[in-house]
């Protein structure tokens, strides 16, 4: 067994140890070393492992296996005595996170007889689980604002193991497995649980605790939250943020919501008169273009390539002229939304000619993906495809078809 050094000594950052065993990992200068003592957290209990380096060597990674915890370091292969110096800041973030999840906790079940299902502790943002799946938005802030005032308090947070021959303490969760030894983490009169993990030894480190986000599933309640630096650098952020959007909408920031959902209204509201206006143009240019289309037996046939800025005009205008009377229309154009150029064949309710036909008579000559309808194709066109010569092949094929009938 090696002895946990981090459980006694929270606030240490350097120890000394000898090695008890190295053996070579899978990953060529990788080794296993386990020592007689340690202050490295192997992963655990939601917790990931502490890094640092041991004998000079940087540490990637620590693993508890059968009461022994492994080293990975890279290097070397370190012998004797051996000094280890945990990176200090991650450190005392876990232990941060780690606190800011037991007060959170302890606030939920206090206020709502709440339980813990799960946790983990993320690089950047951590979570836990609850099994009340109910709370309301509410009843959330009333349980963070409570971790708060414990934070404000500064309440001792006492670790110890449980002595054999001790009764089991009333707590709020009961140990989940078969401990050797039962550890008991306690915010004074406020929470007791069983862990194995690092905490502050007052709740004021924590500094802060903020529940950020929340997802609901399988009868679990799962709050994503911050606790301490993590929740200081999000408010810089957020802060930054929401003064930045003050300013895009020339108001204060406490202010820039309401006037940000005002312009979206208007957004709305402009995006709907173009629509109607574009709808409007369309309609106006297919009454042209029928008047100026060339008349065949029982047929109008327009031609028409789109000015640029008309690109996006040509889906209407096409389910605008297949409505009308007796034409068949050759349409060309770019799309601005997606810079493609299109070819859009139809024709109206009363002409009895099939477009599909005629898309594949034109892709018989030129290739070309497309489909559609009997009374309405659509053909993305090649970027080098020159649109006047293709509207004239396929004029020239829309004249055989019509000949045929
Ligand atoms: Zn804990």
């Amino acid at each position: 067994m090696t002895e946990k050094l981090y459980d006694s000594q929270r606030y240490a950052r350097e120890f000394t140890a000898n090695v008890q065993s190295v053996s070579p990992l899978e990953k060529e200068g990788q080794w296993a070393v386990v020592l007689d003592r340690t202050l490295f957290y192997p992963e655990g209990g939601g917790q990931p492992a502490d890094r640092g380096s041991l004998a000079g060597l940087p540490v990637s990674d620590v693993q508890l296996k059968d009461g022994r915890i492994v080293h990975v370091v890279s290097g070397a292969a370190p012998q004797g005595e051996v000094k280890g110096i945990i990176d200090w800041e991650r450190r005392f973030d876990h232990m941060q996170q780690h606190t800011g999840e037991h007060l959170l906790l302890g606030a939920f079940f206090r206020l709502f007889q709440a339980n813990s299902c799960g946790f983990h502790l993320g690089e950047q943002v951590s979570h836990l689980d609850l099994d009340r799946t109910e709370l309301s938005p509410d009843e959330i802030f009333q349980a963070e604002a409570l971790a708060n005032e414990m934070i404000f308090a500064n309440r001792t947070v006492r670790a110890r193991l449980l002595a054999e021959d001790e009764d089991m303490p009333e707590m709020r969760k009961k140990p989940t497995k078969a401990f050797q030894a039962l550890r008991v983490v306690e915010v004074e009169d406020f929470d007791r649980c069983p862990c194995g993990g690092t905490h502050v030894e007052k709740s004021g480190e924590v500094g802060l605790v903020k529940i950020i986000g929340q997802e609901r599933k399988k009868g679990r309640l799962r709050l994503f939250y911050l606790a301490g630096k993590r929740a200081l650098l999000d408010y810089e952020r957020k802060n930054r943020d929401l003064t930045a959007i003050g300013a895009l909408v020339s108001m204060p920031p406490t202010e820039s919501l309401a006037a940000v959902e005002k312009q979206q209204d208007k957004m709305m509201q402009l995006n709907q008169r173009y629509a109607q206006l574009q709808s409007r143009l369309a309609e106006l240019l297919a009454e042209r273009l029928l008047q100026a289309g060339e008349e065949l037996a029982e047929l109008r046939l327009i031609v028409h390539l789109a000015a640029p800025e008309d690109g996006e005009l040509l889906d209407e205008l096409s389910r605008q002229l297949t409505q009308r009377e007796k034409a068949l229309f050759l349409l060309a154009g770019e799309d601005p939304r997606s810079g493609r150029k299109q070819l859009f064949f139809g024709r109206s309710a009363d002409v009895a000619l099939d477009m599909k036909q005629l898309l594949a008579a034109v892709q018989k000559q030129r290739g070309g993906k497309g489909g559609g309808t009997p009374n309405l194709v659509r053909l993305q066109c090649q970027e080098e495809w020159d649109m006047s010569e293709l509207l004239e092949m396929a004029r020239q094929e829309a004249l055989k078809l019509a000949a045929q009938k």
